[in-house]
């Protein structure tokens, strides 16, 4: 007596399908589960044994036997509970095992046969339909999330009993929808922020050559509320983008019943108290840190200074590729990690500097402030953007203010300008260009090649921050539909070098 039915164990946002098999046998009664099991999974055991009985069956005094397949991958998590109980009722007959085949099954089961939800229902499901399968049995709660799966035939199951009536055939209702009232959440937008054109110009050139922020300024001068707008001048996630980024809400249990896709760029902002496990991703049983959930959006550290070195410079490698590795016994998992990174801090501890009449802090304080900031992080970012608090009448003077959308226009023609540019290489915005090819995309004239001459001995420039003023020139003469770099981008560009510790308290 022997059945078997389909599952499958999420490593990353990657699903691995899994077949869990059972055989009864005359012999000495044991119920045993072997294939590479985590203690979780093991315990499972007992939770579907009791679950059975309260469901109404009892396990027959037979030699059972659960195999896991493939044998080479560790199993984990409480998804199993179900495919064991459906295949032990298969190989009792009180299921068709044929038809049991044909499915995808998850979900964890209760005492009482109760069957509650799981994580990473997207991902599971979108490679089961890729693989072949049209129809799955999962958790009531999860139905929802698996609906996004649309060649997918769903059984929305609350207990083991109605999986039983299911799969042999009986009727199955699905409730109707409780039906929401439409709230079309409020987006925020540049247009809300009065003034603070340097600021907004700052974020524009950033998204534009999809460079990192960083923003100094006092406290209420309007830095979270630029950060958090910036994913609205993103160019719209496209359809391969937002499955990609509801599969990393899907396994972090974050999806929550909606009923779309993910399709607006996130903005995450951990405070500076994160661990690095919380940043990065990670865990027993991993999970997506920050930086995943900031995928294809903005990942905003406010106050950076306070963050710890060592957590931010967890950074550096997701930074250069793009995507987080976690490295454990039972396989390797991969987060993506793509993100926009937009730091903002007070440029000194008491907040005032420049404003010496104000600033109180020496310049060792200043010193100390600055190098609390990891130095790998720093080197990643391109423009650095000082804003003021806003004056008076920029604040009560009532005018049109730009839209995002507005905005949004102009970063994607940037972006169309860059693809044409790039088409033949392996990179595709101005940020990314290694040094190897800043003589190919940003040369300059004669004249403008002796003005950063000049700048550079000036400004004591080493040859990363010399570099990063180019590629951001490059980006602002890309935003003026110019091939050349003009001086004026120059001179814009040197606006924003990033904060050098040795230039700190002599020049702002
Ligand atoms: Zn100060």
């Amino acid at each position: 007596m022997y059945s078997i039915v389909r599952t499958a164990i999420v490593q990353g946002i990657k699903s691995i399908p899994v077949f869990v098999e059972a055989d009864m046998s005359d012999g000495l009664p044991v119920f045993e589960m072997v294939g590479f099991l985590s203690a979780e999974v093991k315990e499972a055991k007992e939770r579907v044994r009791t679950a059975l009985r309260n469901t109404g069956y009892r396990l027959p005094a037979k030699r059972i036997t659960i195999n896991f397949m493939p044998a080479n991958v560790k199993k984990n998590g409480s998804g199993f509970d179900l495919p064991i109980a459906l295949s032990i009722l298969g190989a009792m007959d009180i299921i068709e095992k044929e038809k049991l085949k044909e499915l995808f099954v998850i979900g964890e089961v209760g005492l009482n046969g109760e069957i509650r939800p799981v994580h990473g229902i997207l991902p599971m499901l979108a490679e089961a339909e890729e693989a072949g399968i049209h129809t799955c049995i999962v958790p009531y709660e999860n139905a929802t999330e698996a609906e996004l799966v649309k060649q997918m035939r769903i059984y929305a199951v609350h207990s083991i009993k109605e999986t039983i009536d299911v799969i042999n055939g009986k009727r199955y209702q699905r409730k109707p929808k409780e039906q929401k009232p439409l709230t079309e959440e409020k987006q925020p937008d540049f247009s809300e922020i009065n003034g603070q054109h340097v600021l907004k110009r700052a974020c524009e050139t950033a998204v534009s050559g999809m460079h990192n922020l960083l923003m100094l300024g006092p406290p209420g001068a309007g830095k979270t509320m630029a950060a958090m707008r910036i994913p609205t001048i993103l160019p719209p996630l496209d359809e391969k983008e937002q499955m990609e980024l509801s599969k990393i809400y899907s396994v972090s249990g974050l999806f929550s019943n909606r009923e779309q896709l993910i399709d607006k760029r996130p903005f995450r902002s951990p405070h500076h108290t994160v661990t690095p496990q919380g940043l990065a991703g990670g865990g027993s049983i991993p999970r997506p840190g920050e930086i995943s959930l900031a995928h294809k959006g903005v990942l905003f550290l406010d106050e950076l200074p306070e963050f710890k070195k060592d957590t931010l410079e967890i950074l550096r490698q997701p930074m250069e590729e793009k995507a987080v590795r976690l490295v454990r016994m039972n396989g390797d998992y991969e987060y993506p990690a793509d993100f926009m990174l937009v730091a903002a801090m007070n440029p000194c501890k008491c907040g005032y500097f420049p404003d010496m009449q104000k600033c109180r802090c020496s310049s060792g304080t200043l010193e100390r402030y600055i190098n609390r900031i990891s130095q790998p992080l720093l080197d990643r970012i391109d423009i650095c953007v000082a804003t003021s608090q806003i004056p008076f009448e920029e604040l009560t003077e009532k005018r049109e203010e730009e839209t995002s959308e507005k905005i949004r226009e102009r970063v994607m023609a940037v972006h169309e300008r860059m693809r044409y540019r790039f088409r033949n290489e392996s990179f595709c915005y101005n940020s990314q260009i290694p040094g190897s090819k800043i003589g190919e995309y940003c040369s300059l004239h004669l004249k403008q090649e002796a003005y950063m001459e000049k700048m550079y001995e000036k400004l004591n420039l080493t040859a990363r921050s010399y570099h990063k003023i180019l590629k951001v020139a490059r980006t602002l003469a890309d935003m003026d539909g110019s091939e050349d770099i003009l001086q004026r981008h120059l001179t814009e560009a040197v606006c924003y070098r990033n904060i050098d510790k040795k230039l700190w308290g002599r020049e702002v």
